[in-house]
């Protein structure tokens, strides 16, 4: 079956209901496009848990602040057509900005506290707003049995779970590892951003999280190893560095001290035109991950 593209919510239904007269399971894999292989393993995943997979591809205006790089996002629609067909997908529904907000949408989506005024809901206010309307949208218009994201943006992940299960969305929301280039670097689409030589440096970010996680896991304390990895990151040519923390799991409350139960590292850093994120698992007293 090759991939079928779809523009419009009416067509995204029609296809799924077919589907569902089949007695098919259907998997949903939201990105903004630019794919690369860190996208295409999330459809891998997908299809794991499902018979038929939808790959969105959206470059969402709600939630990029109004600095930030929503007409420079590449936008490469032809390009992911191939990537997704290759990868076997079924069908990607790629709506323009009037589907998906026509004249007269007035409705938000937020989800309040702890999980989103740190991080990267702190230095991009009411990005976590944007990401919560968006996807709440693609879940409701496609009604998938499941839906696959990225551990490289755990917070959103962290995010999308709790809208899901306060607003009884019937969905299973599926988390999936982060990939990495060769030299560690974890795949974005905005690493197309980098210059050569900003290239060259950005897996710095990475090394650093895998040093702090060795330490941190045999129970090192933090401070002085945040310290040093700040100092590093900087050295590299990163700034500013938003943020480099390391936060509970699950809460994703601040840990100061020394990691006593499974926490998460987490950095967000300019680089050039670049702004990178990335995070480790931190298992106390375990292997790194
Ligand atoms: P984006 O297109 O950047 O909005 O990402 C779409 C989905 O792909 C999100 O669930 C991301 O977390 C996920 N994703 C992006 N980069 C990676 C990566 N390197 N590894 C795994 N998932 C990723």
């Amino acid at each position: 079956m090759s991939l079928t593209t779809v523009h419009t919510v009416a067509d995204l239904r029609a296809t799924v209901a077919d589907w569902r007269a089949q007695g098919l399971r259907v998997a949903l894999v939201p990105t903004m496009g630019a794919l690369h292989d860190g996208h295409i393993s999330l459809t891998h995943l997908a299809r794991e848990h499902a018979d038929r997979v939808i790959v969105s591809i959206f470059v969402n205006p709600t939630q990029f602040g109004p600095n930030e790089d929503f007409g420079a996002y590449p936008r490469t629609l032809p390009d992911d057509q191939k990537l997704l067909d290759a990868a076997g997908v079924e069908l990607c529904f790629a709506p323009s900005v009037d589907e998906m907000y026509p004249d007269g949408f007035a409705t938000k989506v937020s989800v309040d506290g702890a999980m989103t005024n740190v991080l990267c809901g702190a230095s991009r206010p009411g990005h976590f707003d944007g990401v919560a309307q968006i996807v709440t949208k693609l879940l409701l218009q496609s009604l998938p049995d499941c839906a696959i994201f990225g551990q490289k943006d755990y917070q959103q992940l962290m995010v999308i779970r709790r809208f899901a299960a306060d607003l009884n969305i019937p969905v299973d929301i599926i988390g999936a590892k982060i990939l990495r280039e060769e030299d560690g670097l974890a795949m974005s689409s905005r690493n197309r951003y980098l210059l050569p030589d900003e290239r060259a440096v950005a897996p710095t970010l990475n090394r650093v999280l895998a040093d702090i996680t060795a330490q941190a896991a045999k129970g090192a304390a933090l401070a002085p190893l945040l310290a040093k990895g700040r100092e590093d990151i900087l050295a590299a040519g990163f700034a500013p560095i938003d943020y480099l923390e390391v936060r509970d799991a699950e809460t994703l409350e601040l840990m100061n001290d020394t990691v006593k139960k499974p926490a998460r590292i987490f950095v967000a850093a300019r680089l050039g035109k670049a702004r990178l994120i990335d995070n480790h698992a931190i298992i106390p007293g375990g292997s790194a991950a």
